[in-house]
């Protein structure tokens, strides 16, 4: 694979990255993970304006221009002739003597690289997830796209250890997010419900388009918070993010969801996410 570091275009195994980058020391970084079908990026500019939004919370230096992200996704793309699967860009603080304070003077590190991956025909999709859910113990600002990922890591291999998918972390009663995907349900009267964006969940680019397509085939949309038990009652539930677009979620906690299958409302909503993101990659 050819891999992108800090303005070089380097074989993987030439890549290096110091071991005082903060990226390393103290999870001093950010990340993006864009979906490429047929060639082409999809939600680019989400991604770009999400990156931009991370860096700005945590007071890292921009790197680059939008239009330099650009081309780095494209030439890695084009590179590695990858026709679905993945970017993954990470900017990180920097390196430097080990502190917990960071000097002016510091440069971020950028690293990008592209990862093959089927995703357009998924088995979980057809099947459907099942998941546990674990309490939310991250820390209070899930909404900046860190590269902490530690505790969603621990609660991904606690739900494989069950003999499931996915966990959905839950705060107060109520659900935030999936590991890594906004959470879904359809209730019994035919509305969409996602919690609304704040602090506590991460605001994702595929939640955002879903909510449209949704919107623009007439459904009944909610933004608030749901309990466990209402989206065990709910008649669908389901969870978002770029590389797994819309995943039906049929268990919850060993509580079948619905029918205990994939519904109609999710299984069109990830059509038309596919259809609609084939079109409007760039
Ligand atoms: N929530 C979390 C915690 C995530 O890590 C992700 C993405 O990986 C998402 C939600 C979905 O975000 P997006 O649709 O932008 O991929």
């Amino acid at each position: 694979r050819t891999v992108y570091v800090n303005g070089q275009y380097l074989s993987e195994h030439d890549a290096k990255v110091s071991i005082f980058d903060r990226g390393f020391m103290f999870g001093d970084g950010i990340y993006e993970v864009t979906t490429v079908l047929d060639g082409k990026l999809v939600d680019f500019a989400g991604h770009c304006a999400r990156l931009g939004r991370s860096m700005r919370e945590l007071d890292m230096k921009t790197p680059c221009t939008d239009d330099v992200l650009l081309a780095i996704h494209r030439e890695l793309v084009a590179r590695n002739a990858l026709v679905e699967g993945l970017v993954y860009l990470q900017v990180t603080r920097g390196a430097e003597d080990r502190d917990f304070a960071w000097s002016d003077a510091i440069q971020p590190t950028v690293v990008a690289f592209t990862q093959v991956k089927s995703l357009a025909a998924s088995p979980l999709a057809a099947r459907g997830a099942r998941v546990i859910t674990v309490p939310d113990l991250r820390w209070k600002r899930r909404d900046i796209k860190t590269v902490q990922l530690l505790y969603p890591s621990l609660a991904k291999m606690q739900a494989k250890a069950a003999g499931k998918d996915d966990a959905w972390m839950v705060e107060d009663g109520f659900v935030t997010e999936g590991t890594s995907n906004n959470a879904f349900i359809v209730t019994a009267d035919g509305t969409l419900v996602t919690r609304q964006l704040s602090t506590s969940l991460l605001h994702g680019i595929t939640r955002a388009t879903v909510l449209r397509h949704a919107g623009d085939t007439g459904l009944r949309i909610e933004e608030r918070p749901f309990s466990v038990a209402e989206a065990q009652a709910a008649s669908e539930a389901f969870v978002t993010a770029a590389t797994s677009f819309v995943t039906p979620v049929v268990e919850i906690d060993g509580t079948p969801v619905g029918t205990g299958v994939p519904g109609p409302v999710a299984t069109r909503l990830r059509e038309i996410y596919i259809e609609e993101s084939r079109k409007s990659a760039i």
